[in-house]
């Protein structure tokens, strides 16, 4: 389902602060969208606003073309799963009855929840004869968050509103916590809010991301789009373009064009290998363009580099003429990709 917000404002009562500051935005139906930003910016009230736990000062939000106030909030709720950090599971319930609450309210019959049950615990790969009985406290902080995850997804939400799920979660565990969560939204394209503060987790997942400052967006823009064009120098510090910039300069073309060991001194590219280069740019574009979904099996890291040495390397060829050669550059070869 699509989100919509058109000139979304909350201030808090008593508070003079725009918490979130008018904010426009369209959000595609099967959408992986990562929040981002320092703490306070208004992340968690965006997200809250869209199954009315908050409800904004001015504008609108739609789900696929409906203003959400039009519905009943229950209606709404139920078309909405909600992650928290705390995972909020209850501790006096079993893992199975955790996950059968909502499906319960509903009047869903014990076969159709049992299977659900079954259903969801597979998904998010807990094996049900340990887990289905155990209590919360049995549980791992990783294997209750997916518990979280299944127990949001039980009644088959089109939309799953997730506020740092993966924050109180240690750093191996979260990896693989996020990669399951890709596979998931891969299986079933359900729209996704993710909020994160954490700039390689945002990268990691998002299709787009939203990055806000002070309760307004400052750029909503797919992850390769912010490393290449960075909104303003709030956007370059926060996602780190410097610290790539960095990287990206000790690789130097190093990495991209093969080098014979020991052959040393500054890189010469003759016209040939500039030619060739200039040939392979227009590759690499629509290499960024249509395979950015590819590059979500790298991790974070290896993303982010590739993706930013991609960049570095066209925007490299835009500045070089096709007629000389790059002086600058360190001196191998004739070499070509
Ligand atoms: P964090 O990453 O720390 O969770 P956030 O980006 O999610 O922060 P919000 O929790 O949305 O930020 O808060 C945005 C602003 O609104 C902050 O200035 C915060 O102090 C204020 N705020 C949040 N909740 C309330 C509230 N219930 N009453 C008054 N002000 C609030």
């Amino acid at each position: 389902m699509s989100i919509t917000f058109t000139g979304v404002t909350k201030s808090y009562p008593g508070s003079e602060i725009k918490a979130v500051d008018h904010v426009d935005l369209s959000i595609e139906d099967g959408e992986f969208i990562v929040i981002l930003g320092p703490s306070g910016c208004g992340k968690t009230t965006l997200l809250k606003m869209v199954n009315r736990l908050f409800e904004p000062t001015a504008g609108t939000i739609a789900i696929d073309g409906t203003d959400i106030t039009s519905l009943k909030v229950e209606t709404l709720r139920r078309r909405i799963g909600y992650v928290i950090q705390q995972n909020g599971l209850f501790p006096h319930m079993s893992i199975e009855e955790n996950i059968a609450v909502v499906p319960k309210l509903l009047g869903w019959d014990k076969e159709r929840i049992r299977a659900r049950v079954e259903e969801l615990l597979d998904l998010v790969h807990l094996d049900q004869q340990v887990f289905r009985k155990r209590y919360p406290r049995q549980l791992s902080g990783g294997q209750q968050q997916r518990v979280g995850i299944a127990r949001a997804m039980a009644a088959d939400p089109a939309i799953l509103l997730m506020d740092e799920p993966f924050g109180a979660i240690d750093a191996i565990t979260r990896i693989s916590l996020q990669d399951e969560l890709l596979r998931i939204h891969k299986q079933l394209h359900k729209t996704i809010m993710f909020v994160t503060h954490d700039v390689e987790e945002a990268f990691k997942l998002a299709d787009r991301i939203i990055i806000m400052q002070s309760g307004k967006v400052v750029q909503f823009a797919s992850p390769g789009q912010i490393m290449a064009q960075p909104a303003n120098d709030f956007v370059k510090q926060l996602v780190g373009v410097d610290d790539m910039q960095r990287r990206i300069n000790v690789l130097k073309m190093r990495d991209l064009l093969p080098v014979q060991e020991g052959s040393g001194g500054p890189l010469h590219m003759g016209p040939d290998t500039v030619s060739v280069l200039h040939a392979a740019k227009d590759v690499l574009a629509r290499f960024i363009e249509t395979k950015a979904e590819s590059l979500k099996v790298l991790d974070s890291k290896q993303r982010l580099i590739t993706t930013m040495t991609l960049m570095e390397f066209m925007r490299k060829l835009g500045s070089m003429g096709a007629a000389h050669a790059d002086d600058e550059a360190p001196k191998r070869t004739n070499h070509v990709i």
